[in-house]
């Protein structure tokens, strides 16, 4: 073992182990020392969560550290994100709303067996050269000019070692959180529970009905992460590589709080009485239980991430947490690990990087902030399928034509495209992200209205013209980084449309408004008379759009003019 690191990561889950690579791959000579508390092989499948994955953090795994071959021979291709929403008649899959995609995608996810691909991780780590000690619990760290050093316990020895920097991947460790007190509260307080069952689930053998099972290819549904969804909470089914399933239950305190789902014969009862399908396919798999985990009030913030003046980072769960929903935990790594590994390989150059620390920060912590609106107060939306297919697909334009163009496309590292995007008042970023805002509180607003139990509807994402193109334009380099802008400003003017269009179709429905009435989008409000529909911002139906938010409405259109 050296005296001295380039870097010291504490901890070796996904965020450091992906960290420690990404480095090596863009220096090799770089000396990295991880310590993980660990001291046995992760086991196959009973390991963690985090085993599904979307788009930007497949790209990542895939094409940033070149874990393409990998993935496609020893994990799961992934079939989307699959919903079913809420319904009279749980017990029948076949008669809920369903929504996923029914040809394979253009854009391609994984399904991780964490415990395997860490194992992975570790030998392709230590194949590049860097030290990897298992068993090695950080006890503390020091900051000084002189250097940083790294106290950590193995085997009952006490032992210190040096690194110019300092990477805390340590999840819920949260060595530095701890150590400085910028562990921060936010009002979101959902609980989760998991197991994984020994065995393949394939629910598409839950059902008997020919026309169900025809809508996609064989193997289809399996492949995708499934949800089940109703007022305040879902439940997740996902296959693994290894040949086994994770099951998990995300459940809002207020509506399910959580001594009801706290132990598998809790958890158990409870789906008998929220989701009795899921109830009478799973329990009788108890023989097949290989762990049963718990996190209570699992989303958390954080005050600060990147340290150019002490030369430390947060990456992972060690950093800010939001939510489960969508899969984002990778993506949230993916960017995080792009923004450390960036600030380490410059300051290793020489290059005075105080200036961009704060910037990455900033942009960090605002990021997280506007990408609460997703979640914060919404899991009540959950039991309103109108409001969550409409959502669904809201969230997913945003994610794809936004954050996962500019993730592709490098851009989290540009300071002039970040200074651009984000830093004036007028920047796109800043529309972008009002934008947002206002479509999510207007979800709240609808949700007394959107009172029909649907059931017998299949909707396909990729159906929605809008949609598949932000999906499909997630791949494509832009040029230059006017180009992505430009990319990024015709995005911003669809997503204007659909969020204008979505307000005709709900205020119709409910104020029976002209569905041809023009609506400034930064202004919609149902609860009161305030949207502007008559100044210049205000804008007129696009045809194109109007039929896209055609395919995702479920009530009777009123034929209004
Ligand atoms: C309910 C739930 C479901 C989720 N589902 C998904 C999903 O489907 N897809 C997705 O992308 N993300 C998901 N996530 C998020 C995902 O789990 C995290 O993003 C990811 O696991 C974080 O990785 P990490 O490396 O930061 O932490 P971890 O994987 O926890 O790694 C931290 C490592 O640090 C080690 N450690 C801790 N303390 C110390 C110490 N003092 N010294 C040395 N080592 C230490 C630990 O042993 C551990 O190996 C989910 C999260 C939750 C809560």
């Amino acid at each position: 073992m050296q005296e001295q690191y380039d870097v010291v990561i504490l901890g070796g889950g996904l965020a450091g182990l992906t960290l420690s690579i990404q480095l090596k791959r863009a220096k090799p000579d770089i000396s990295i020392l991880v310590l993980e508390k660990r001291a046995t092989e992760a086991a196959v499948a009973a390991h963690k969560v985090g085993e599904s994955t979307v788009e930007l953090g497949s790209h990542y795994l895939r094409e940033v550290l070149d874990l393409k071959e990998y993935l496609e021979a020893h994990e799961l291709p992934k079939h989307g994100l699959r919903f079913f929403f809420k319904s009279n008649t749980k017990e029948k899959i076949a008669s809920r709303v369903e929504l996923g995609p029914r040809e394979l995608l253009p854009v391609p996810s994984h399904q991780l067996d964490r415990g395997t691909l860490e194992n992975e991780l570790i030998r392709r780590t230590r194949t590049l050269d860097t030290e990897v000690i298992m068993g090695a619990r950080v006890k503390d760290v020091t900051f000084s000019k002189s250097g940083n050093e790294v106290i950590y316990v193995k085997d009952k020895v006490e032992i210190k070692t040096n690194g110019r920097w300092v990477a805390d991947a340590s999840g819920r460790g949260n060595v530095l959180k701890h150590k400085f007190g910028f562990k921060k509260d936010w009002d979101h307080d959902v609980n989760a529970v998991w197991w994984r069952l020994k065995g393949v689930i394939d629910i598409d053998k839950w059902s008997d009905d020919a026309e169900w099972k025809n809508k996609l290819k064989p193997g289809l549904r399996y492949l995708s992460t499934v949800h089940f969804m109703d007022a305040g909470y879902w439940v997740w089914v996902i296959p693994l590589g290894s040949k086994n399933t994770s099951i998990g239950i995300v459940a809002d305190q207020k509506l399910h709080p959580f001594d009801k789902i706290n132990r598998y014969e809790n958890a158990i009862e409870w789906l008998k009485q929220n989701e009795p399908l899921c109830h009478k396919m799973l329990e009788p798999e108890k023989e097949n239980l290989m762990d049963f985990m718990i996190l209570k009030h699992y989303g958390h913030n954080s005050g600060r991430v990147y340290s150019g003046e002490e030369r430390w980072g947060t990456t992972g769960e060690s950093g800010p947490f939001l939510d489960p929903f969508y899969s984002p935990g990778t993506d949230f790594i993916s960017l995080n690990n792009g923004w450390l590994s960036d600030l380490i390989l410059r300051d290793l150059k020489g290059e005075d990087i105080l200036v961009r620390a704060k910037i990455y920060e900033q942009t960090h912590l605002s990021l997280f902030e506007s990408w609460t609106h997703i979640y914060q107060y919404k899991y009540q939306l959950m039991g309103s399928t109108q409001i969550m297919v409409v959502k669904i697909f809201w969230d997913w334009a945003v994610y794809w034509s936004v954050l996962a163009l500019l993730f592709t496309n490098k851009a989290f590292t540009d300071l002039k495209l970040i200074k651009e995007l984000f830093a004036s008042a007028d920047g796109l970023g800043r529309k972008f992200t009002a934008l947002h805002k206002q479509v999510q509180d207007f979800f709240i607003e609808w949700k007394p209205y959107d009172t029909e139990i649907f059931s017998n509807k299949y909707i396909d994402p990729f159906d929605l013209n809008f949609l598949r193109k932000f999906q499909q334009g997630i791949d494509v380099k832009h040029a230059n980084p006017e180009k992505l802008v430009e990319q990024v400003s015709k995005n911003l003017d669809i997503l204007e449309k659909v969020a204008a269009e979505i307000f005709r179709h709900v205020s119709t429905h409910v104020k029976n408004t002209s569905p041809k009435i023009k609506v400034n989008p930064y202004t919609i409000k149902l609860t009161d008379d305030s949207t502007d529909t008559e100044s210049v911002n205000a804008i007129s139906p696009d045809p194109e759009i109007t039929k896209d938010v055609d395919v995702m409405w479920f009530y009777k259109k009123k034929e209004l003019v």
